[in-house]
């Protein structure tokens, strides 16, 4: 029989322990600067993403250095992630496309359109795809979307606030829907941070993960979590 879960249950315990591990007090970024974090931080952790992102800006002195720089000299930044030589390229790609396009690096101007058009003309770049413009609207464009990548799409199934057979445009949909806009940027760091910790794609952690007493996975292979979850209270038999 499938088990059943309580989603905001599990949602108040994925929050709680975002807010004591991440945080959100995260550095505010114009529109490119946001759409270069996003391409970062794509199937990789925060610590990650932070890292090749503080790499870029201290290595090279603008963004149109970058834009003229090997694939070699990028690949360095994205070091120990997965696929660094197609993230430099994605990177080389989307600096040349906006400088050609409007000969600067500033994409402030999409702030100032419809939310759909500003995410249409970003989906456009050669170099996005819908976690990296889902990632810009909800950090730079005030709308409320929630990126999907794969450790977030691998996490959330497992926890059964998706489906399993969701992909990740359906499951962004769906967890739109569940995430208040209020908290979609808790719940991105927040899911993102239990991925990276526990929730790897082989031999997950759960027994030591915060989230085990609520999550389908475990619950469904007889996993017990030696982590309580905060306000968690199991039922007298
Ligand atoms: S309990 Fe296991 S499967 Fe569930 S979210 Fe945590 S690590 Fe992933």
């Amino acid at each position: 029989m499938a088990t059943t879960i309580n989603k905001q249950r599990l949602l108040n315990h994925l929050f709680a322990a975002a807010k004591k591990t991440v945080g959100v007090d995260e550095e505010a970024r114009p529109v490119l600067q946001q759409f270069i974090y996003g391409l970062c931080h794509e199937n990789a952790t925060r610590e990650q993403a932070d890292e090749a992102y503080r790499f870029l800006c201290e290595r090279f002195f603008d963004w149109n250095e970058i834009r003229v720089s090997s694939l070699r000299e990028l690949e360095e930044a994205f070091a120990g992630m997965s696929d660094a030589e197609m993230r430099a390229q994605r990177l080389i790609t989307f600096l040349q496309e906006v400088f050609e396009i409007h000969f600067s690096f500033d994409l402030d101007k999409l702030q100032k359109e419809g939310l759909k058009q500003a995410a249409k003309k970003l989906s456009r770049y050669q170099a996005a795809n819908d976690y990296i413009v889902s990632w810009v609207v909800q950090r730079s464009l005030g709308g409320h979307a929630i990126p999907v990548d794969a450790p977030t799409l691998r996490c959330t199934a497992r926890l059964g606030l998706i489906e399993n057979e969701q992909d990740a445009a359906e499951a962004r949909a769906s967890l739109e829907h569940l995430i208040p806009k209020a908290k979609g940027i808790l719940f991105t760091e927040g899911i993102s941070a239990i991925a990276g910790d526990y929730c790897w794609e082989e031999q997950p952690q759960c027994s030591a993960c915060p989230l085990c007493a609520d999550c389908t996975y475990a619950q469904e292979n007889g996993i017990e979590g030696t982590v309580a979850s905060r306000g968690h209270r199991t039922k007298p038999r």
